[in-house]
């Protein structure tokens, strides 16, 4: 048995529960197999792979509040605080009823090596509970983000856990966050990214995570001999990653056709008019069919992907397991020579099975979220600078910022794949360049 398959084994037995956990884990153990096998000794020698996949500590914490009708509640919430060797945690808060230990373990692990690729000294970290702020009143959404902070704020900290939003968590609820952690601390510090521009906030923040996708797309794409000018890009979903996604790749000439939301997509061959998209969006909340509504040449497709429509590059945007193993397929056959993830886990095991074979054969280029996402996280590593330096950059010098970072993401991906034999597979790549990091962290900090 191999290192690795020895400490997997390990996890397999002693958290047999928590399956999207293992999942997460074998996954980035395999990809990290070359490098490990390289530095078997000395990594042995420390445990490190062992210290590696169990959290430095978990919090769980009831939650107790009260709705509108005077009606105590009980949620639970949790914080997995899982690597601080390069950095403090950091990691997305989530309300959601399907939030459990399980799958903030699989978060926070996942979270350790996006953020080690971004090059800033962000740790790993993941929280959360399983309240669902759908259908509750803004009274009830504060009561709860109150009590949920009143437990959470003895655990973090600007210089200890930085928490941000996810699902369920926006700029509402870290609004109370903030507020409720001032309240009992008296710190008015960068303790939570993601906060409104009149109290930390970073401009450019909403715009990173698409932007931050289309520079890694763009560095992958030259690198490759080739361009993005004039190509046909899909992209899916319609919110706040395909917005600027879009936005970034018609900056640079790119021609997208699609864009979509949980009803269907809409197709326009001319390219998508993107400021009837933030009118339907971000204007009125609408669905995305009232585009076809108001652009003749558009064609709305209900319940279905864009993934049938031709293109050079594709972007999916929205949301997990949306391109199987069939649709990538699809994808391929009709000419799609480039992917890059900007939604978190959008291509599904299957999928990733052909982008690889693609890749093999034809040269296929394919960027995992772990990297070509990492525009959110880390320029939310961004707001914490600013925040600790109490200045505020203009959107220009945190673009600027944004675009080297992303570029940086590319080349270490690219470098790590390439040292270890496995040019051109950035799956591979990401996972060892942001592994190197923290093992080498952690070897140099002993055994903690
Ligand atoms: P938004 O909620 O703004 O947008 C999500 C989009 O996806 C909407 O158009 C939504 O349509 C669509 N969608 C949701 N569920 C489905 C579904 N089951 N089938 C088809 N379409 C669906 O989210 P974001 O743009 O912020 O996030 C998108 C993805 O990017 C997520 O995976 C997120 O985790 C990831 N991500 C986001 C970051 C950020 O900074 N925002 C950072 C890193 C990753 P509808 O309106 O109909 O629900």
């Amino acid at each position: 048995m191999s290192y690795v398959e020895e400490v997997y084994a390990g996890l397999e037995a002693k958290h047999a529960h928590e399956p999207e956990f293992l999942e997460a884990a074998k996954r980035v153990l395999e990809s990290i197999e070359p490098v490990v096998a390289a530095n078997e000794e000395k990594y042995r020698s420390v445990n490190l792979l062992e210290r590696l996949v169990e959290p430095e500590r978990i919090i769980t914490f009831r939650v107790p509040w009260v709705d509108d009708a005077g009606k105590p509640q009980l949620n639970l919430g949790y914080r997995v605080q899982f690597n601080s060797a390069i950095g403090p945690y950091k990691g997305g808060l989530r309300f959601h009823p399907s939030v459990n230990q399980s799958i903030l373990k699989f978060l926070g692990f996942e979270q350790i090596f996006k953020n080690s690729l971004t090059g800033l000294p962000i740790g790993g970290g993941k929280g959360g509970s399983d309240f669902d702020p759908k259908g509750k009143s803004d009274a009830e959404v504060m009561r709860f983000c109150q009590s949920f902070m009143t437990e959470l704020s003895k655990y973090i900290g600007a210089n200890v856990d930085v928490p941000a939003g996810d699902i369920g968590v926006g700029g509402r609820e870290i609004g109370y966050l903030y507020g409720q952690y001032k309240r009992i601390t008296n710190l008015y510090e960068g303790v939570l990214t993601g906060k409104g521009l009149t109290f930390g906030g970073s401009l450019a923040r909403t715009e990173a995570t698409g932007y931050g996708l289309v520079y890694i797309t763009d560095e992958m794409v030259t690198a490759a001999g080739k361009s993005v000018k004039d190509k046909v890009v899909v992209i899916s979903g319609s919110g706040n990653v395909a917005q600027y996604a879009a936005q970034k790749m018609q900056q640079l000439g790119g021609r997208v056709v699609t864009m979509s939301d949980s009803s269907g997509y809409v197709y326009d061959p001319d390219g998508i008019k993107l400021d009837i998209v933030f009118d339907i969006k971000q204007g009125h909340r609408g669905r995305i069919s009232e585009y076809a509504d108001r652009v003749p040449a558009a064609e709305y497709h209900a319940g279905e992907k864009p993934w049938g429509v031709k293109c050079d590059i594709a972007l999916p945007c929205a949301t997990q397991n949306e391109i199987n193993g069939e649709a990538a397929r699809t994808l391929v056959a009709n000419g799609c020579w480039c992917l890059a993830e900007g939604a978190n886990m959008p291509s599904d095991s299957d999928a990733i099975d052909v982008y690889e074979k693609a890749r093999v054969e034809k040269g296929f280029l394919f960027m995992p979220a772990k990297a070509a996402n990492a525009g959110g996280v880390a320029t939310s590593a961004l707001e914490m600078s600013q925040n600790s330096e109490r200045l505020s950059w203009t959107f220009e010098e945190v673009d600027s910022k944004l675009h080297d970072i992303m570029v940086g993401i590319y080349h270490k991906a690219a470098d790590a794949a390439a040292k270890y034999g496995h040019e051109g597979d950035f799956v591979v790549g990401a996972n060892i360049a942001g592994f190197e990091k923290v093992a080498d962290a952690m070897a140099a900090q002993g055994i903690v």
